[in-house]
C-alpha cells in the first residue's frame, strides 16, 4: 500500500505514521528524517538542502525529489510505504506520479491554534523521540535520559512562517489529488486514537 500523509506541520502526521507503519508493516518515510540523515552524513545534497531549511525556506523540488526517489528504491519499500512531508508542491506530486503509483492521500485538516499549541510544546531528543511538554516530568528524555531540546523549526516565529509557506504551496497539492479521486480528508484536531480509527476504517 502506497500512502501519503498530507497536512500542515503539527497536524499529527508523524504520530499516525508510527501507528500505521506497525499496522500495515510498511516503512514510514519522513522527508524531514531523510533530510536530517543526509545532513548529518554531510552529503552534498544534504548540505545544499540545509542552506534552505536554516532560513525556514522550502528546499527546491529537484533536490527533494532526488532524496525521496533514492529512499523509495530501497528494499524495505517493496510492499509499500508511508510518505510524510512529501509531496509539498504540485511539481513534486507530478514527479512522484512518474516514480510510482499512489493509492491514497490522507489530508490532515487542522486549525492554526491546534498547530501552535502542539508545536511550541514539542521537545525533541537526539535518539529520535519527540514529546509534548505537558506530558514530561523533566527536561530529560523519558526513553534514553538525554537532555531534550526545541528544534529550530518548532520555534513560534518559524512555525508561523512554516504555516504560511505550507498554505501557499500545499493547498494545490490537495486539489491535485482530489481531482484524481485519491484524497481522503480527516479532522486532525481530534485526538490521536480517534484519528487513527478513522484512517484504518477507511483503508481497511
Ligand atoms: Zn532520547
Amino acid at each position: 500500500m502506497n500512502l501519503i500523509l498530507l497536512g500542515a506541520p503539527g497536524a499529527g502526521k508523524g504520530s499516525q505514521a508510527v501507528k500505521l507503519k506497525e499496522h500495515y508493516g510498511i516503512p514510514h518515510i519522513s522527508t524531514g528524517d531523510a533530510f536530517r540523515s543526509n545532513i548529518s552524513k554531510g552529503t552534498e545534497i544534504g548540505l545544499y538542502a540545509k542552506s534552505f531549511i536554516d532560513k525556514g525556506l522550502l528546499v527546491p523540488d529537484d533536490v527533494v525529489v532526488g532524496i525521496v526517489k533514492a529512499r523509495l528504491e530501497e528494499a524495505d519499500c517493496a510492499n509499500g510505504f508511508i510518505l510524510d512531508g512529501f509531496p509539498r508542491t504540485v511539481p513534486q506530486a507530478e514527479a512522484l506520479d512518474k516514480i510510482t503509483a499512489v493509492d491514497c492521500i490522507i489530508d490532515f485538516k487542522v486549525d492554526r491554534e491546534t498547530v501552535l499549541k502542539r508545536l511550541t510544546g514539542r521537545r525533541s531528543c537526539s535518539c529520535g523521540g519527540t514529546f509534548h511538554v505537558s506530558k514530561l516530568k523533566s527536561e530529560y528524555c523519558p526513553v534514553c535520559g538525554k537532555k531534550l531540546y526545541i528544534r529550530a523549526d518548532d520555534k513560534p516565529e518559524v512555525i508561523e512562517e512554516r504555516l504560511r509557506v505550507y498554505k501557499e504551496t500545499t493547498a494545490p497539492v490537495a486539489e491535485y489529488y482530489r481531482e484524481q479521486g485519491k484524497l481522503f480528508e480527516v479532522d486532525a484536531n481530534l485526538d490521536i486514537d480517534k484519528v487513527y480509527d478513522i484512517i484504518v476504517a477507511k483503508l481497511g
